[in-house]
């Protein structure tokens, strides 16, 4: 079938060849469809297969930056500078691999392109409908991820639970792929299995009627993957089986785990892979290879002594729950270097405002081997941020800037050591007599013209280290390439006189106009620096961040 009037080519026979398999939420959210998206992904590059795994939202906004961290999860930053959700950082570190802008897709994105494409009269008259119009639009990407990403297989993960009103239009271009090519799909419910606490027994009604609602789609689950807090006995996996047409051992038994990286090994167990190989009808290229992934997964079980990190920020009233979520890859990327430092991490959360209206009480920081100022915007606990990073330094504890966290331990450096009073970000202080950190005048001229959305430095640039520096120790290279995502950056005007007072800007944009890494000599502090970009978008459980073990391997010094 031609492209006409804008339709896709939904026979095109390109990726024909191409298996997807799709994952869909029953039940309820929150049951842990992206750990189990990606552990299918895991598992499957464990068979010596190559995998790209595709997040697909089905809310409006085009992409996940203008969301709050603290209610829908950190952004996370690909290198083509498209922001995303949580998931996608998920997605990286189990395949260990970056991920393109095609793997990520929200409802807002994909009703942009098509009303951009009515605008431009590409419908020639038509009717824009959301069926077929937008539908066909979901199908043509998912096939330009398959092609983009030259994968064998598509894991596709769609967000939110089946019968959402939202994700139906999702659901239905799976259908439409299933039925192009029908030996090439197979379908995985993600489903919850609740025991109620006066009843005490494993109930199956629910994920049997969220199947019910599937197959009014039109689909038919493969799998289900039955998450519980407890592990499926036989007799309700038969009776699964039976209520759901689905066979007993293609129900994967996914009880709560106490380490997210169990859930490929668990999946394993099972011969997850295998099952979804012989459905697609595809041969494994080796026999499961995860001996790498067993050794670091046992970690989170027997690490054996434990270094202390202070994660100091603003958000830390919020409770433990809703921020492990929100600063979700910091805390993996401190894990992977722990753990392959052979100790577990501890992880404070310090509130900076209490440092505000309580100054006396920073004193707790004493008990840190480790202190970390994370990603931030805006003014809320910003002079309790300053006072953690002036403690660090004066106390000689390790310290690691994340972004904000850099900005401001050279606002500090400034205030406190250079002799610049009332040295300031512009962020929070237009008018302050010492901008150290500004917007540079290309941002200046996005920001006035309100395009929010377009302002920061997005995505992954080239950073120039310093010879002799901890930054280029740690890399153990001169050239590397880091996530950024910020709308300020170190004033150049200012770049000399803090030099002269002793901070050292190891790394820098390869035109040198842009700081990147601020540090202090191994000889003034153990670990004092900070990165302008995001180190945490790039630390994967197989190869930790150089400058998280860094930052770890001082903690654990001081520590002693
Ligand atoms: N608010 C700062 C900026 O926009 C830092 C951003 C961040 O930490 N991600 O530059």
């Amino acid at each position: 079938m031609p492209a006409r009037h804008g339709r896709v080519v939904l026979m095109s026979s390109a990726r024909s060849g191409h298996s997807y398999i799709f994952v869909i939420g029953g039940v309820m959210s929150a049951v842990g469809k992206g750990i189990a998206t990606a552990s299918i992904g895991k598992v499957l590059t464990a068979r010596g297969l190559s995998v790209n795994l595709v997040k697909i939202d089905p809310y409006l906004n085009v992409d996940a930056g203008t969301m709050n961290p603290i209610e829908h999860g950190e952004v996370f930053v690909l290198d083509s500078g498209l922001e995303t959700d949580q998931d996608m950082g998920n997605y990286e570190r189990y395949l260990g691999r970056d991920l393109g802008p095609d793997d990520y897709m929200t409802s807002g994105m994909i009703y942009q392109s098509v009303i951009t494409r009515e605008r431009n009269l590409e419908y020639h008259g038509k009717c824009v409908e959301a069926i077929p119009h937008v539908r066909d639009e979901i199908v043509r990407r998912l096939k330009r991820a398959a092609e983009v990403s030259s994968s064998d297989i598509s894991v596709v993960e769609i967000g939110g639970t089946v019968g959402d009103f939202q994700n139906a239009l999702f659901i239905d271009a799976a259908r439409v792929i299933h039925l192009e090519q029908p030996d090439n799909v197979v379908f995985v419910m993600v489903s919850y299995l609740p025991v109620p606490g006066t009843v005490g027994e494993m109930k199956t009604k629910p994920t049997q009627t969220a199947v019910r609602e599937l197959n009014s789609y039109g689909v038919q689950p493969d799998i289900i993957i039955a998450r519980s807090t407890h592990a499926l006995d036989q007799k309700r996996k038969e009776k699964l089986s039976i209520s759901c047409s689905v066979r007993p051992e293609h129900i994967i038994s996914a009880p709560d785990v106490d380490s997210i990286y169990d859930v490929p090994l668990n999946f394993e167990r099972d011969q997850l892979s295998d099952t979804l190989l012989r459905l697609l009808g595809i041969e494994a290229k080796q026999k499961a290879d995860l001996a790498e992934w067993e050794e670091f997964a046992a970690h989170a079980h027997n690490g054996k002594g434990s270094v202390k990190i202070g994660i100091v920020g603003k958000y830390f009233d919020t409770g433990d729950f809703v921020l492990s979520d929100a600063y979700i890859s910091v805390i993996e990327a401190i894990k992977f270097s722990a753990y392959r430092a052979g100790v577990k991490p501890e992880i404070e959360w310090l509130n900076a405002k209490k440092y505000e209206s309580d100054p006396a009480s920073i004193k707790e920081l004493e008990a840190c081997d480790g202190i970390l100022v994370p990603g931030g915007f805006g003014e809320t606990g910003i002079e309790g941020k300053i006072a953690a990073i002036r403690f660090a330094r004066e106390h000689k504890i390790p310290y690691f800037g994340l972004c904000y966290g850099m900005q401001l331990m050279t606002v500090e450096f400034a205030r406190n050591v250079a002799g610049l009073a009332g040295a300031h970000t512009t962020e929070i202080d237009p008018k302050t007599e010492h901008p150290i950190i500004a917007i540079l005048p290309e941002q200046a001229e996005k920001l006035a013209k309100k395009n929010y959305g377009g302002t920061m430095r997005l995505g992954a640039y080239p950073c120039t280290l310093e010879k002799g520096t901890i930054a280029a120790d740690s890399y153990k290279k001169g050239d590397i390439s880091e996530r950024h995502r910020h709308r300020y950056e170190v004033n150049p005007d200012y770049v000399e006189q803090l030099a002269k007072a002793g901070l050292v800007f190891s790394g820098r944009s390869p035109d040198g106009h842009l700081m990147e890494i601020a540090e202090l000599p191994k000889s003034v502090h153990p670990f004092m620096l900070g990165t302008q970009f995001h180190p945490e978008l790039r630390a994967r459980p197989l190869t930790p961040h150089p400058l998280f073990s860094a930052f770890i391997k001082a903690a654990i010094e001081k520590r002693g």
